[in-house]
Order: structure tokens, then C-alpha cells, then sequence
């Protein structure tokens, strides 16, 4: 997938101007005001185009320990190397010097379960989506993906989506700079059988109104569920999503119940390998992790109600788990002031707990944990909301970044560019007040985000 959306870029042209249509795109610094230069430890091949990134700290995303006092040095998209704060270049001058020294830096975090064309609003009367035109479904989509990189998420994980083609198409135009927001992978529809958890047939809407759209992943039989998987591959998902077992935000069966059988998901999985594909799967129900994890998945959602032998059994097939730990508490506060169904309501509760108890099991037995929070269940700017639950269950709060930036990156075949503030990737960097180490809430307030080298958001000015 493309890694350079550069969506517009001013820095080259008005390094000391606020910059027209950005969030507060300011210039903190110029070159050679911060900087005493030091003869013995000049860099010789400084362009007037790069650009240095002052960081009081730094939290690269693989290393154990944060660092003090080091510059980030970014040429066009790209990391050039991280050095020692006081280094000053020789030669050309960077064309801006950003000083963060109040600040931790820290990789463009990545978020591996959203759905742009859901709002947790819509929970409330799921007939809104048999009332959103196409366009206004994209307009959807392409708002709440910007709102998602302007908290810091440079990359998503889209699992699964009633508008796949709204997804695809807002993929693709914020990958050729035409719209802004994070960098997408998409698992197209949800490959869901008939009346399941990623079937979008509601008592509110009238049979003729559920959109074709909304229908694409829908299947049977393992014959069925391989079409639907082709189809899926050949319409652009870059990886597939099966709903194994019931789901919350559904009629369906109970999330604790199977809907797939494992012979249907194997079918997706040997459609998946043909095409050099993953696959994940939704899964509440202990039955349903296993014959996913059995069938072959990469990696499960949810994971909620797992018994303490699947959990074992997914750390020995080296299955990750992305868990939305933090949303059961917006569905039971907000969601229930808001009027969702009670069915909703009721599974939200039968599921939040069981599924934080998992959770610190999974981690304890050593299990992959991937940073998912299942934002349109969650709204789309609360993506930095999880920390906090994941470290009070019991997670290191390194580990916690880690599973938002490396491990994630790692998961999604992205290792070798995004994840990391290392020389050689992608420049997708941002910054907090503070120490996340020790408040991870300042992770909810994202000050500076770079996504590709390309200054999305400043910092003010004191
Ligand atoms: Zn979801």
C-alpha cells in the first residue's frame, strides 16, 4: 500500500506563517536560535529542505526505556537518523527547527480496529444507514478518518464495513493526498453469514431498504464464504474479516453463541493464503476462538469470553488478539443515556467485564495484543482512551505504546516503515505535554502529529 500521503505540505513554502486549512501549523522555532553549535559533532549533509524535530523525550516504539534530549532529523518523508539534542548542522540549514523540548515524542500511533462509516450515535436507530446517501456515507467516512489522524492515529486497521465501497474509495484518496487522514487497511465487507453480527438486516429497516452495499460479505456454506472472499479481494481488501460468533451491536446470536462454522472460516483462510492475505476474526464466543484459531486466523477481535485453554492455544499459534477494552464503558454510560436498544445494552454488560479479565490473562500468558478500540462503537476522537484501561488491567505502559505502534505495525506487514522512530522509516511522529509513562491520559491530547513528513499539527505557541 502506498506509505506517502502527502496531503499538503507547508513548511516548505511559509515556514514562519500559521498555515491556511491546518490545525494550528505553527513555527515554533527557527534554526540557530536553540542551537549552540558544537564543532565536533557537526552533520555534513544537511539539505535546506529537512526538517529537525526537538524531543525532551523520545519513545521510539521498540526500545524498553525512553530517551532524553534527542532531535528527530526528517528528510521528505523519511527519518533520516535520531541524534543527540546540540548537534548542529554544517552546511546548509535545516529549513525548520520545531522545539518540543516540553514534549515526548513517540511513533504516529495506529489503531487496528475502526469503522469510519459508523458513528456510536447511530446505535441509537441503526435505520440512519438506510438514510445516508452514498455520498453522505463517504462524507462519513472521510470526517471521521481525519478526526482519527488529528488524535494522533496515522494508520488504521478497517475491520470490516456495512459501505465497503465508501471505505475503499476514502482509502484510496487519502492515499493519493486527496483527502487527510490515516493511512488505511481495509478488510472490505464483513464476511458474516445471513441475519449474523456484520449483516445489517434490522427490524427498523424494511426489507427493499437495506443497501446492496451493506450485503457484499454475506454467506452460507464454505463454497459461499470463499466467493465472498474473492470478491472481497478483487473489489481491494488488502485482508479479511470474518464475524464467527454473535456480536453486541447485534440481533443475532448471542456473542457467546458461533455463527460460522469452523469448515467456513477455513475456506476464508485458504482463499486468504492464495491471495497473501490475513485474516481476522470477530469472535466473543470461547467456541468460536477456537475453531478460528484452528481454522488458521491471524488474529482474533474481541476475544471476550475466552476460556483459559483457547488463550493458551492462541499464544501457541501465535494468534494476536486486538480487545476493545475501554468502549463497554462509553456503551453503558453514554450509550445508555443516549437510548441504545436494551439488547445492546445487555450484551455490552455481559461482555465488558469477562472481556478485561482475558485481556490480563492474554497478557500475562504472552499473547500478541494489538491496540484496537473498536472506534464507531467508540467515537472516532476517543482513540487514545484505551491506555488507561489497558495499564490498569495489568499491562506495562511501554507495552501498552508498543502495541499501538511497533506490534501493531509489525502485525499489519508494516514493520519494516511505521512504528518505530528509527532511521529509514516513514516520518510518522507525534508528540504529548508530559510523560505517557506516567499519565497515559496525555495520550488523549495529542499536541504535534506528523504523518509522512508532513506537519499535520503544532503546537501553540505559549
Ligand atoms: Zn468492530
Amino acid at each position: 500500500m502506498p506509505l506517502h500521503p502527502r496531503i499538503m505540505s507547508c513548511y516548505y513554502q511559509q515556514p514562519f506563517a500559521r498555515c491556511a486549512g491546518l490545525t494550528a501549523c505553527i513555527v515554533l522555532t527557527a534554526f540557530g536560535h536553540a542551537l549552540p553549535p558544537k564543532a565536533e559533532q557537526h552533520i555534513n549533509d544537511v539539505l535546506p529542505s529537512d526538517v529537525i524535530v526537538q524531543c525532551g523525550k523520545l519513545i521510539d516504539g521498540v526500545s524498553d526505556e525512553p530517551v532524553i534530549n534527542k532531535s528527530v532529523h526528517v528528510r521528505g518523508d523519511r527519518i533520516l537518523r535520531v541524534i543527540d539534542r546540540g548537534i548542529a548542522p554544517l552546511g546548509a540549514e535545516p529549513k525548520l527547527i520545531y522545539d518540543l523540548s516540553d514534549f515526548t515524542c513517540l511513533p504516529g500511533l495506529i489503531n487496528t480496529h475502526v469503522h469510519f462509516d459508523s458513528n456510536p450515535e447511530d446505535s441509537v436507530d441503526y435505520s440512519i444507514y438506510a438514510r445516508r446517501t452514498p455520498d453522505e456515507t463517504l462524507q462519513l467516512v472521510l470526517e471521521n478518518a481525519k478526526t482519527t489522524l488529528l488524535t494522533g492515529f496515522t494508520t488504521v486497521r478497517h475491520v470490516g464495513a456495512w459501505f465497503p465501497d465508501a471505505v475503499y474509495q476514502a482509502r484510496n484518496l487519502i492515499a493519493s493526498g486527496k483527502a487527510q487522514g490515516p493511512r488505511i487497511q481495509t478488510a472490505g465487507p464483513y464476511l458474516t453469514i445471513p441475519g449474523g453480527g456484520g449483516d445489517l438486516t434490522f427490524p427498523e429497516i424494511s426489507g427493499e431498504d437495506i443497501p446492496a452495499e451493506s450485503q457484499q460479505g454475506i454467506a452460507s456454506t464454505p463454497e459461499e464464504f470463499a466467493a465472498s472472499a474473492e470478491a472481497a479481494i478483487a473489489a481491494g481488501a488488502d485482508f479479511l474479516k470474518v464475524i464467527a460468533s454473535g456480536a453486541v451491536f447485534s440481533v443475532g446470536a448471542a456473542p457467546g453463541a458461533p455463527e460460522m462454522t469452523r469448515a467456513d472460516i477455513e475456506a476464508v483462510v485458504a482463499v486468504a493464503r492464495q491471495h497473501g492475505k490475513k485474516v481476522t476474526a470477530h469472535v466473543h464466543s470461547d467456541q468460536s476462538g477456537r475453531d478460528a484459531i484452528l481454522a488458521g486466523v491471524d488474529s482474533l477481535e474481541h476475544a471476550s469470553l475466552l476460556k483459559d485453554m483457547t488463550i493458551e492455544l492462541a499464544a501457541a499459534q501465535e494468534v494476536a488478539f486486538s480487545m476493545d477494552i475501554y468502549n463497554g464503558t462509553y456503551t453503558d454510560t453514554i450509550g445508555r443515556e443516549q437510548g441504545y436498544p436494551d439488547i445492546f445494552l445487555q450484551r455490552n454488560t455481559y461482555t465488558t467485564e469477562a472481556q478485561r479479565v482475558v485481556f490480563k490473562k492474554a497478557y500475562q500468558r504472552g499473547v500478541t495484543l494489538l491496540y484496537g478500540t473498536d472506534a464507531g462503537v467508540l467515537p472516532h476522537h476517543m482513540g487514545g482512551w484505551q491506555f488507561t484501561t489497558m495499564i490498569d488491567r495489568g499491562m506495562r505502559p511501554m507495552d501498552a505504546i508498543r502495541s499501538a505502534t511497533s506490534v501493531a505495525a509489525n502485525h499489519m506487514g508494516l514493520g519494516g516503515d511505521i512504528g518505530a522512530v528509527v532511521s529509514g522509516r516513514v516520518a510518522d511522529l507525534i508528540a504529548v505535554r508530559g510523560n505517557p509513562l506516567e499519565d497515559s491520559k496525555t495520550l488523549r491530547n495529542v499536541a504535534m502529529i506528523m504523518q509522512a513528513g508532513v506537519v499535520v499539527k503544532m503546537p501553540v505557541a505559549d
